[in-house]
Order: structure tokens, then C-alpha cells, then sequence
């Protein structure tokens, strides 16, 4: 963000919560400056640690009151992506972009593509709809997780939302017989449903949902279905 842009937003700032009488205004400023002089999103955690590496030590639960409050007023933006806790932006009046986010490692990559954004509009006007904001999310493997993947993993470690290839069985024939008797037989195609938690894993071959107690998944080798486009 430009140099002026920050201090525009800093000297806004100083004038909405002095007026709203808030207390601690001058570490409040200080918890906005670092949040400023990052470039990411960041989570409640990440920023104390930020502040406590400058010497300021602040709690956590008062970084992250102020983050919340920076969102109430439009100087930054929290998202909630599946899967991770809160994390904060930077709310740039008047620009925008959608984000990519990695189920393993969860990275974020942010993107902005005109044709999407006026696609969306247009899809929007076609149903006789007026799009005023939106969130675009893509989840998947970021190149850097897609290298590490061995070729076969256990099914207990794919994520939920993948498309993968039963290819084996560890644990000899009698597992396998009762797999394929489940419908899990080699050269299945199944989505992955839920892989953590509590519970049974859940796979959906077609149609059926099926659902796996650890124990027997961690013995059904996969790989990974590449999303042919
Ligand atoms: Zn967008
Ligand atoms: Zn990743
Ligand atoms: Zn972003």
C-alpha cells in the first residue's frame, strides 16, 4: 500500500476514535501501524507476535479486539476461510481481488481477473439481480503441495474436496475383499466428504456416501484425480 494511502488512514483513524472516546488510542495506533506495514492476512495470533518482535507486548484478545473493530470501520476486512480461523486484510477503498487457498499448507494467493468479475455481473443481471459485492474462494493444492504429494497415500490423508483413485490396499487380501465388498474395489473413483474430525471418514463413490472408521481407510492406498480441464 502506498506511504500516503497509510497515513491518510492513520489520521482517519485518530479522528473516529478519539470522537467515539475509546480508551488506549495510541496503542490501538500502534497495533494499526504494524497491521499496515504487513502485506497479508493475517491472523490475531500473527500480529501480537509482530507487535511483541517490535517490543510492544500486547494480549492477544486485544489485538484481536482490534482487528475486529478495524473491520467495523472499513480499514480492514476479515475472512473466514473454511477450515482456518479469522484473518484480516487490508480493506483498499475502491479495489478488490479473490483469493486461492491451499487445503494442506493454507496459503493464500489473491487474484483478480476482469473476465470472472464481469461474468459474475452479468450472471447477476441475467437473473434480474443487482450484485453489489461478492467472495470468490477456490480451494485446492498450491503448486508447492502438489510437488511434495507422493503418487500414493494413504486415504486418511487426503483432504476433503478431492477427487482421488483407489490404487492398492495395505494389509493384505481379507481387507481388500471387505473393501471391495463396500464398493471400494481398485480403479474406484471416489470424492472425499470428510477426512478430520470426529467420526468416521466419508467418501462418496457416485451416488452412495460411504463411511470409513480410520482404521480400515488408512489401508486404502489413493492418488490424486488431476482436474482435467
Ligand atoms: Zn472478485
Ligand atoms: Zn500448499
Ligand atoms: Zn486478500
Amino acid at each position: 500500500m502506498l506511504v500516503k494511502e497509510h497515513r491518510d488512514i492513520h489520521r482517519q483513524f485518530k479522528v473516529m476514535f478519539e470522537r467515539e472516546g475509546l480508551d488506549r488510542i495510541e496503542e490501538r495506533l500502534s497495533i494499526l501501524e504494524a497491521f499496515l506495514g504487513t502485506e497479508t492476512h493475517l491472523t490475531g495470533a500473527e500480529l501480537t507476535k509482530i507487535l511483541n518482535e517490535k517490543g510492544m507486548s500486547l494480549s492477544e484478545g486485544f489485538v484481536a479486539e482490534n482487528l475486529r473493530l478495524f473491520s467495523r470501520y472499513g480499514f480492514a476486512q476479515e475472512k473466514k476461510f473454511t477450515g482456518q480461523v479469522p484473518r484480516y486484510e487490508h480493506r483498499h477503498l475502491g479495489r478488490h481481488h479473490d483469493h486461492l487457498i491451499c487445503v494442506r499448507c493454507g496459503m493464500i494467493l489473491e487474484f483478480y481477473s476482469p473476465e470472472i468479475e464481469a461474468l459474475q455481473t452479468e450472471v447477476a443481471r441475467r437473473m434480474g439481480f443487482h450484485d453489489l459485492q461478492h467472495q470468490m474462494e477456490i480451494y485446492g493444492l498450491c503448486s508447492k503441495c502438489l510437488q511434495k504429494r507422493e503418487p500414493a497415500i494413504p486415504l486418511t490423508m487426503a483432504s476433503a474436496g478431492e477427487r482421488v483413485q483407489i490404487i492398492g490396499f495395505a494389509g493384505g487380501g481379507g481387507m481388500e475383499r471387505r473393501l471391495t465388498g463396500m464398493g471400494l474395489s481398485r480403479g474406484t473413483d471416489v470424492e472425499v466428504i470428510k477426512s478430520s474430525g470426529p467420526g468416521p471418514l466419508i467418501v462418496a463413490s457416485g451416488e452412495t456416501r460411504i463411511a470409513l472408521g480410520y482404521g480400515m481407510a488408512k489401508h486404502i492406498l489413493v492418488s490424486m484425480i488431476q482436474n482435467v480441464k
